[in-house]
């Protein structure tokens, strides 16, 4: 299933605990799962709601590469099922670059059902920003979404 959703909301408190948790693992990329409410269809489009944000160790310890450790990856599962959420976002940071997709960020997503969050720290503030991969006849489109604070 591919994510549907438009608009993404964040509270301001999950958002400083994405770019805090971020921020420490520099200067190598940081990852993490965000667990959102099902999304709603509404008259401004489908919006999810973030609820809960799981810090993950990156295990490539790399500047310009994440892998987020399979055992976050599993808590982060276990608790979304706990707290009947979903999987809204996975999240990673990049220390230098735009908060857009690489083109290994495109090629290695396995989770067309979330967003893929990205926290880019090339300039201050840092920007977070939200995507979705679509694959349209055999190709991945990048689609931005809004994030919304609330
Ligand atoms: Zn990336």
């Amino acid at each position: 299933m591919m994510s549907r959703v438009d608009r993404f909301i964040l509270s301001e408190a999950l958002r400083t605990e994405v770019l805090v948790h971020l921020l420490d693992c520099a200067p190598n990329e940081g990852a993490g799962m965000i667990g959102a409410h099902s999304p709603q269809e509404t008259d401004y489009g489908t919006i999810a709601r973030a609820a809960v944000f799981v810090p993950g160790r990156n295990t490539d310890f790399s500047p310009t590469h994440y892998t987020m450790d399979p055992l976050d990856v599993i808590r982060a599962f276990r608790l979304f099922r706990e707290q009947g959420l979903e999987l809204g976002a996975i999240v990673h940071s990049h220390i230098a670059s735009p908060a857009t997709p690489s083109v290994t960020d495109v090629r290695e997503w396995n989770y067309p059902e979330a967003m893929m969050m990205i926290a880019s720290f090339a300039h201050q503030p840092p920007e977070l920003r939200a995507w979705r991969i679509v694959e349209q006849d055999r190709l991945s489109r990048v689609q931005r979404i809004v994030i919304e604070n609330g």
